[in-house]
């Protein structure tokens, strides 16, 4: 038969609506969102058929399966909690930094009850949003004082936006970079009303450039870390450091979009990241993120000189840009545990990135005895690198301990059905293995992954 024949005996809506599990779906997604899905599902058959993919209107069966896989797809794509076993600690896609537990229970407090948000208790009358979170800050990391926005692109914004409009702002051309999601550094510039004024080449820009380029409509230096990527070889960028001294000559603000936000020196880890506090005592304004090395939640903080930060105060654009109570008290109870002491145990971007390979192996011991003893599955133990990920610390392999999977199953099908769990699991697949990545598998998290492999069938 011709496929326009064959369209005429495709199932009409109200036949889809009675099949066997029509009520199952509609008790569970309610009526509109489940007709929403029936009409893809026959548009979709409707084009494989014109195209000849399907020689013939299939059967219910088929209607039925291909509701169910919609079905599975919408309740996958709904944002939930996922085990990240990639080994990507800071994985933008997976949501960055896990929360410390005393940020999550802070993160419900203030939802469950009403809060001290914008009302200061001992005065007995509005208050500042930012008050306790900027002396917190400031107490951290010896600056004068701090700000706090939805996140580091917004904290970039704010202040060039604030300190350069129609002023020229220097920046070297091995630093306009893409930060990712289409942030682009000399895109930014210009959008929030500054003239971009670039300096020094790719690989090499020298402080005389900066010096060359100043003149009466200087608003002042950009730095930006770049964090996502690395330039080796013949390189020069000047730190900070290098810059204070011109800055200060010429009066000229020097601000230093840090991105990746360490409170902590790791050096003795091998990870070689500036912190803010060095960065801080070179610079007017730092900004970073707060779910990055940071450890806490979304949040882009600024800080540095008084002055400046009270004139970022001012800018309407920081209404628009301001954080909520939830994110304020998750960032106030990881900062808490910095100033408490022992960032490296409590937080746990921190924990992953410490963590030693013996302590992983010793993991990655345990989950392959647990998965052999309680499911279907063989395992495997072996030692690989992984990355911190979100665009810190781009050039660092970090050593991992990952446990295979091994099942009569292709690595294709495998990872699909860990993707669709109860409790969507995303792993890391390398050569046709489907492994688990002990940096950022959680041991909390061993129970949810051996409840997923034993519904898996093979
Ligand atoms: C990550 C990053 C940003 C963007 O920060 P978000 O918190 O993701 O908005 C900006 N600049 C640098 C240098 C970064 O590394």
């Amino acid at each position: 038969m011709e496929p326009k024949q064959q369209l005429k005996n495709l199932p009409a809506m109200n036949d889809l609506l009675h099949l066997d599990k029509a009520a199952v779906w509609e008790q569970a997604l309610g009526s509109t969102a489940l007709k929403r899905i029936i009409n893809h599902v026959l548009a979709a058959t409707r084009q494989k058929i014109i195209r000849g993919q399907l020689q013939q209107v299939p059967d219910l069966a088929y209607f039925t399966a291909q509701i169910d896989q919609q079905i599975a797809d919408n309740r996958v794509r709904a944002l939930q909690p996922v085990i990240n076993a990639t080994g990507v600690i800071l994985h933008t896609n997976l949501g960055r930094a896990k929360l410390a537990p005393e940020a999550q229970q802070a993160l419900l407090a203030v939802n469950q009850h009403a809060t001290n948000l914008e009302y200061d208790i001992p005065q007995e009358q509005r208050g500042d949003r930012y008050r306790a979170i900027s002396q917190v800050i400031s107490d951290l990391t010896g600056a004068e004082d701090a700000l706090v926005v939805n996140n580091n692109a917004a904290a970039v914004m704010l202040v060039l936006s604030t300190l350069f409009q129609n002023k020229e702002v220097i920046i070297s051309r091995g630093q306009m970079v893409e930060i990712g999601g289409s942030f682009r550094i000399p895109e930014i510039i210009t959008a929030t009303g500054g003239i971009l004024k670039e300096v020094g080449t790719t690989n090499k820009t020298h402080v005389k450039d900066y010096q060359q380029a100043i003149n009466e409509n200087t608003g002042g230096i950009l730095l930006v870390h770049t964090s996502n990527y690395k330039l080796i070889g013949f390189t020069e960028t000047p730190a900070a450091k290098n810059l204070a001294q011109l800055a200060k000559q010429y009066q000229l603000p020097l601000v230093n979009d840090l991105g990746s936000g360490l409170l902590v020196d790791l050096s003795a880890y091998g990870l070689a990241e500036p912190t803010v506090m060095q960065e801080l005592k070179a610079s007017d304004l730092v900004m970073f993120s707060g779910d990055k090395l940071l450890g806490g939640p979304q949040a882009g903080i600024i800080a540095g000189k008084r002055k400046l930060i009270q004139q970022l105060k001012r800018n309407q654009l920081l209404r628009a840009l301001r954080v909520d109570k939830a994110m304020l008290a998750a960032l106030t109870a990881t900062l808490k545990l910095y100033q408490q002491g022992n960032p490296l145990e409590k937080i746990p971007v921190l924990r992953a990135l410490t963590a030693s390979q013996a302590d992983l192996s010793q993991k990655a011991q345990q989950l392959k005895a647990q998965i052999e003893a309680k499911t279907a599955f063989a395992a495997t133990v072996q030692s690989g690198t992984t990355a911190v990920g979100g665009g810190s610390l781009p050039d660092v392999a970090l050593p991992t301990m990952l446990v295979g999977l091994q099942a009569p199953l292709s690595t294709a099908a495998l990872t699909r059905a860990l993707n669709y769990a109860p409790f969507p699991l995303i792993p890391r697949v390398n050569h046709d293995q489907v492994l688990l990545d002990m940096r950022t598998v959680a041991t909390a998290e061993f129970d949810s992954v051996i409840d997923n492999l034993q519904q898996i069938k093979f």
